[in-house]
Parts: structure tokens; sequence; C-alpha cells
């Protein structure tokens, strides 16, 4: 039998977190394995999440997580210039309700500023309505946070990645970690499916699973508990009454729920917060649904007379700290990036700085000379051109102009090229992910026959 591949680091876990790491070891000359137990990278928490790009001003001064986000903020902002991972600066105001919730307002001011973020102002209720004219009635102020964006979280997930396999980089999808086995100088891991790839070092960036991970390496030091965030999306047409992200002014049970604008033109309200055991239970609730629309009346009743087209979850991956787990044993060369809850989007890329700090004491991280400039992806944001409204991509290549699915304007160019990519879709939901079909108010209703068969087939 042959010996497994071996690679100086396998990093587990294709998620944002496992994928900015990835493309950070590819770029130095030791060889890397982004190793994804389903089918596709970006499948897990990465892709159902509220998609803000936060400042971290909320976050608990002093706790990594803090450091991290805020750091994150500017890596990602700078990030997704350079490769086109759409980005809207659209800012946010945290609405007051209570007189609880508005002497609350100014303590909030001052974490921001112990968090280095010192842009947040109180307003009055009239500025808020002012900003926000469709709010429910009895604001009674606000805090503004100028500095939180929306963005695109499956292109940041693809566009880490496929960085990451330009920069040589091997992805293994569906590969599913099932047991560990330390000789030596190396790790032998096995999969689900049957197969082996030995690694000198190994990452372990799994997300929800990644206290299974580490108890295969027979630690017991933390649980993740999945907590199911579900999310209603109004209709392009409610877009007008959200100007900007409207956030609840936090409680000790959490975050709340929010109405923001999503990348791709939508509202939308939530997310919900509750633990469950099922790491697996993405689907969404009769009570989840009653329960956002209850939030929604009050916050925003107009918003509840327009259609909802779609609703989602994501689980958290909530551990029992307040704060990142991110630990590096030498002697075992192993390295858990654990309880990466509801910031990992914006800190993906500060986590994988913040690894290679800790792995550059044992490894040679020095840059490579050669690297290949970022992928430039294709743009999915509602507020930028997209191939449908630009004359000059369609004269040169007239696929741009032949629309697939007229809900989200997804033309047989952007799916071409999306089956062409790197790193291809190989179901609908990875297409969808890559150009939006499908997820539009019909939801794959009219385009969906063809665009499984240009799935299928290709486009020729
Ligand atoms: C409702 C909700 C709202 C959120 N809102 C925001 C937000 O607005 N802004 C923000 O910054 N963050 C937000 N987050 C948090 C953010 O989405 C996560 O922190 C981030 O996606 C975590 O990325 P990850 O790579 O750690 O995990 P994942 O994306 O879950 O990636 C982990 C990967 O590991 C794989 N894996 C697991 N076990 C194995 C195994 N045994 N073998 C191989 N592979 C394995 C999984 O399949 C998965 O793809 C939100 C999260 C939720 C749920």
């Amino acid at each position: 039998m042959n010996p497994p591949p071996t690679y100086d680091v396998a990093v587990i876990g294709g998620g944002i977190v496992g994928a900015a790491i990835a493309r950070l070891l590819g770029g130095t000359s030791l060889s890397t394995v982004l190793i994804e137990g389903r089918d596709d990278v970006g499948d897990g928490t990465s892709k159902a999440n509220t998609a803000i790009l936060h400042t971290g001003f909320d976050a608990t001064p002093g706790t990594l997580e803090s450091e991290l986000v805020a750091r994150g903020y500017r890596l990602l902002g700078d990030y997704a210039a350079a490769t086109g991972i759409p980005v809207e600066r659209t800012g946010a105001l945290l609405v007051a309700w209570d007189d609880e919730q508005l002497a609350a307002l100014p303590g909030l001011r001052a974490k921001a500023e112990k968090n280095g973020y010192r842009e947040c102002e109180l307003v009055g209720a009239d500025e808020v309505y002012r900003r926000v004219p469709d709010l429910g009635e009895g604001a009674l102020g606000g805090l503004t946070v100028p500095g939180e964006s929306i963005i695109c979280t499956w292109t940041t997930n693809l566009a880490l990645a496929t960085d990451a396999v330009t920069r040589g980089v091997t992805l293994l999808r569906g590969h599913r970690l099932s047991a560990v086995r330390e000789t030596g100088s190396l790790t032998l891991l096995s999969f689900e499916n049957g197969a082996e790839v030995g690694a000198r070092w190994v990452v372990n960036a799994a997300g929800l699973g990644a206290d299974t991970i580490d108890k295969l390496y027979g630690y017991d030091r933390f649980t993740v508990t999945p907590r199911r965030g579900e999310l209603l999306v109004f209709d392009k047409l409610a877009r007008p009454m959200v100007p900007l992200i409207v956030l609840p002014v936090p409680s000790k049970v959490g975050k709340g729920v929010l109405v923001s604008p999503t990348i791709y033109g939508n509202v939308m309200l939530g997310p919900t917060a509750e633990d469950l055991r099922d790491r697996t239970a993405t689907g969404t609730s009769a009570e989840g649904f009653a329960f956002l629309r209850s939030k929604g009346e009050a916050l925003m009743p107009a918003l509840l007379q327009e259609e909802v087209t779609a609703s989602y979850a994501g689980l958290r991956a909530a551990i029992d700290r307040n704060d990142y787990l991110i630990d590096l044993d030498v002697h075992r060369r192993y390295l858990l990036v654990g309880g990466i809850r509801s910031t990992g989007l914006t800190a993906g890329m500060a986590i994988a700085e913040h690894v290679a700090e800790l792995l550059k004491e044992v490894l040679d991280l020095s840059a490579r000379p050669d690297l290949p400039p970022p992928p430039r992806m294709p743009n999915l944001g509602e507020a930028f051109t997209r191939p449908y409204q630009d004359a000059a991509a369609i004269e040169a290549d007239p696929a741009y102009g032949q629309i697939v699915c007229f809900c989200e304007r997804v033309t047989r160019g952007e799916i071409r090229d999306a089956l062409a990519s790197p790193i291809p879709p190989v179901d609908v939901d990875g297409l969808r992910r890559r150009t939006r079909a499908m997820n539009g108010r019909c939801q794959g209703f009219y385009c969906g026959a063809e665009v499984c068969a240009l799935l299928e087939n290709g486009v020729a």
C-alpha cells in the first residue's frame, strides 16, 4: 500500500477561520492541506450568519476576541477591497426603547472607547427617526456606530479558500476526520471515507466539531453548544426602509434581535439565540418565526407588511467560557482554534495572524517571495455593478447578457465562471453561494430546472 500523502501542516475545517489560516500558511514555504468534512468549503456556520463586519465596539474589553475582532475588521476590510468581496459601509444605530436601555447607552460608548473605537455618538429620538423613519413608535434615543458594515460572508470564505489554493495549498473536500494517531514526528489523520493523510502539525479549526477533534487528542477541556440563530429575509422592496443596521441594546441574555440590510439588497430580521444539542439542527422553527415576527412588529411594523422571501438558521459554536480558546500544544504539534462564536466572520483573518504568531516560534513562516496576487472575486453585492448591468462586459462576452435567474439577475456567464473556478461548486447550494442563483423571491421556482441542468451538464 502507498504511504499516505504527507504535509507540514493540516488545517481541519474549511470555514472562514480554517480558510484564513490555510491562506496564511500557503504564503510560506510549508506544505499545507486544508481539509473539510462537507462537500464544499463555507458550508458550515460561515454560510449562515448575519454577515456584519463588526468594529468590535461591544466586545468585552481585554479579551482575545475583542483584540482579534478589531484587528480582523481592518484586515478583512482591506482584503475585501483587494479581492472584490462586497462591503457596504452602512453604519449601525443602537436604539433604546425604555429608560433602562437609554441609561445603558453612555456605558456602551465608554466600552467602545475601551475597545479602541471612538466614533460612537449619543443621539436623541429625533435623530433616530431622522435616520430610520420607519422605526416603530417609542424609540427614546440611540448610539451611532458608523463603522459597522455589511459584507458577503459567502464570498469571504470563497476568496480565502481560493487564495489558499492559488498559493499552493491542497484542498480536500468530503474528508471528515474520524481518528488521529500520533507516530513519532507525524500525526496520521484518518477520515470517514477511508482516506489517510500524514501531517507534521495539525490545526483544529473545525467550528462546531472542534471539541470532538480535541477529544480525539485525549483532551477534555471544553464543550461546544450549538446556539441556533434563526433569521427572516424580506423582499428587496423593503430595502429602502432599512438604510443601516438597527441594533438592540445588548442585555445579560444576549445581543438581541437586529434589523439589517443585506449585501444582496434585501432586509433581514434576527437572529434568535437558542441553545440546542443537535449540531446539525440548521432548520428553522415555527417558534422562531413567531418570535421574530413579534420582535419585528415592535421594531418596524411597516417591515412586517412586506413579504418574507426566505428564512434560515445558523449555529454558533458557543463554549463554556467568554472568549476564544486558542491553544498551541508544542509537544503534540497540535493547535486548537475553538469557541469562535458570533464574531468569526470578522475576526477570521486576525485569528489566522494570531495562529501564525504562535506557530512562528516553532515553524519557519517566512513569506515566500513568489506569491501570486489575491484572487479577484465575482461581485455578488447589489450596490455594485453586476455583469447584467455592464454593457462593456456584455459586449465582450454575450453570456453576461443572458439572464438565467431573473429574481437575482444571475447570468449564464457567471454560472459558467463559477463552474470553471478553482473551487467549483458541487451542488446547487454551492452554486447559489457563488452566484446568487436561486436566492431570490421565487427561491428557484422559475430557474431551478435550468440552473440544475447547467450544473449537471456544464455551460457550453
Ligand atoms: C446566527 C449567526 C449570526 C452571526 N453573525 C455574525 C456576524 O454578523 N459577524 C461575524 O463576524 N460573525 C457572525 N457569526 C459568527 C460567524 O459566522 C462564525 O464565527 C464563523 O463563521 C465561524 O467560522 P469557522 O470557520 O470557525 O466555522 P465553520 O464555518 O463552521 O467552519 C468549520 C468547518 O469545519 C468542518 N468540520 C467540522 N468537523 C470536521 C471534521 N471532523 N472533519 C473535517 N471537517 C470538519 C465543518 O464542516 C465546517 O465547514 C454569526 C454566527 C451565527 C450562527
